[in-house]
């Protein structure tokens, strides 16, 4: 059973404007530190070759330049997210971001998308950052584009009790690792987590 939406259902909190702000700012300064340590390098390795064509001095200058810029938001802002559910920043203002549907792992697509579409939010005058104060889980446009969510705390432990992929029920089958029905793999400790969740709430509802 995959876990929903529902606030008072799941405990799970969308962090504060504050707190994302801050994080963000973080992120930023770790960005341009990057930046800087990155334009040392290039300018002490020089790796424009002076006597050549001008055109291939231009092509050389442009791969340079979207190297420079796609690695620091590639190492910070996009894969920690896809990894580990969260940036720099964000780990220390202690956010984590998961798949809205799941609340498992965004993935490399959806962490991509939810940093590419993020200036997108904040043009047409941060509209898309004021649409998540209406928003039960404060989501913003780039949330809501990519199907991900923003978390207070670490990201939450996956709970299931039937197979992802056909929906079997896995109760009882822990030792196999394997769906009877479908053949595919699944973890044991997301099943008995998910066993004591449906018994905690069967001795409370
Ligand atoms: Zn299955």
């Amino acid at each position: 059973m995959r876990l929903t939406h529902n606030l008072p259902d799941t405990g799970l909190f969308p962090p504060s404007f504050l707190r994302r702000f801050i994080a963000a700012a973080i992120d930023l300064v770790l960005c341009y530190a990057t930046f800087f340590v990155e334009a040392v390098m290039v300018a002490i390795l020089q790796p424009i070759p002076m006597h050549v064509p001008a055109a291939e001095q231009r092509l050389v200058a442009n791969i340079v330049a979207v190297v420079v810029i796609s690695l620091p938001v590639a190492l910070i802002l996009i894969l920690p997210v896809s990894r580990g559910g969260h940036t720099p920043g964000q780990f220390l203002c202690a956010i984590s971001v998961v798949r809205a549907d799941t609340k498992g792992p965004t993935g490399l697509i959806r962490a991509a998308g939810r940093t590419l579409l993020w200036p997108f939010s904040f043009a047409c005058l941060g509209m898309g950052f004021l649409t998540a104060l209406r928003d039960p889980m404060r989501r913003t446009w780039h949330d809501k584009l990519t199907g991900t969510l923003m978390l207070l705390g670490p990201p939450p432990e996956l709970t299931t009790t039937k197979c992802e992929r056909c929906g079997y029920d896995l109760r009882g089958r822990l030792t196999m690792g394997r769906c009877p029905e479908c053949g595919s793999v699944f973890e044991p400790d997301t099943v008995q987590r998910g066993i004591e969740q449906d018994e905690h709430r069967g001795r409370y509802c």
